[in-house]
């Protein structure tokens, strides 16, 4: 369980802004704080072109900050120098949504995992094959697949493999990019064990990028959910789906089937009408304004904060600040 005491990393007030041609600005992540601790799972959750994944890949390094700061460790790491950002891409890794499509099909298996591995001089030699059996293993993979291709294996055993390749270079901190959005349901269970089984053996901190708020409580120790590019709700995952307060985060939960027939014939849902709003140009106040039912009139001029309405539970809504 995750040290509250400890943040591993702090983010604190990012924007990520793409120019889109004539004078528009895609806002993808618009001003979002929080933290994550060491050892902690931060599930982050909303519907497509909500930014989560803009947040992953800046966190990661992959995208620069419009504005904000990301500090790992204390460090901001959009300061590092040559050195300290190539040890900063040992210690950052990601694991995609499409194992397949983020898997080199000309590479056999073990090259894939070696690869990561020869860029950083981890291994020499022998040691080297023997790290990549063990990575196999560790993923519920075995020796033999290291002279397969990617093609060769199912959804989930590609999976496996793009975790022994993130692992390979002993990182502490991965973003797992909706890693079980494109598995069979059959498949999810398993890959998220072992995410879990793995993060308990080598300490791991995790956000894990997810669409919809169906699995990602049994891995998360905290959930923040997404509406285009702003936190709109953020606490522990019991909370959050115990006592949802934000309107966006009860149609996210109402949403998700329950296995009983019965009670899912039963249970009314909250059905959000129209789509969501483009992200080019927003309107100013909520943007979740055109969506719900309980908008008023400052919900049309002024942007709610992200504020704690009970120990630690965020919400930016203004019926939470009347
Ligand atoms: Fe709805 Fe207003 Fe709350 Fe936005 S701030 S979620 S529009 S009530």
């Amino acid at each position: 369980m995750y040290s509250a005491e400890k943040p591993l990393i702090d983010v604190k007030n990012l924007k990520k802004y793409f120019n889109v041609g004539k004078n528009q600005v895609l806002k993808a992540v618009d001003n979002v704080t929080f933290s994550i601790n060491q050892g902690e799972t931060i599930g982050v959750v909303g519907e497509s072109g909500c930014g989560k994944t803009t947040v992953g890949r800046t966190l990661i390094r992959l995208y620069r900050p419009t504005e904000g700061e990301i500090y790992y460790n204390g460090k901001n790491i959009n300061d590092l120098n040559k050195t300290e950002a190539k040890k900063y891409a040992k210690t950052a890794q990601m694991i995609f949504q499409d194992p397949y499509a983020s898997l080199n099909p000309r590479m056999t298996v073990g090259d894939i995992i070696g690869e990561g591995i020869d860029i950083h001089g981890l291994y020499r030699n022998g040691d080297r094959q023997s790290r990549i059996y063990e990575l196999l293993e560790k993923v519920g993979l075995n020796r033999e697949h290291a002279n397969r291709f990617p093609h060769e294996f199912s959804g989930g055993q590609r999976q496996r493999v793009g975790i022994a390749r993130a692992l390979a270079i002993e990182p502490e901190f991965i973003v797992c990019d909706e890693p079980i959005s494109a598995l069979d349901v059959s498949i999810q269970a398993q890959i998220v064990n072992l995410l879990m089984k793995l993060q308990k053996d080598m300490n791991l901190t995790y956000m894990f990028i997810a669409h919809d708020l169906s699995m990602i409580k049994h891995i998360s120790d905290r959930i923040a959910v997404m509406y285009l590019g702003t936190i709109v709700e953020l606490t522990n995952s019991n909370e959050l789906y115990s006592n949802p307060i934000h309107p966006y985060t009860k149609a996210l939960l109402s949403a998700i089937p329950i296995p009983d027939p019965k009670i899912e014939k039963s249970r009314s849902r909250i059905l959000l009408e129209g789509d969501v709003p483009s992200p080019i140009n927003p309107a100013p106040g909520c943007k979740f304004r055109k969506r719900c039912k309980y908008a008023m009139d400052v919900c049309e001029i002024k942007v709610p904060e992200l504020k704690e309405v009970s120990v630690s539970h965020y919400v930016a809504c203004h019926l939470t600040s009347r």
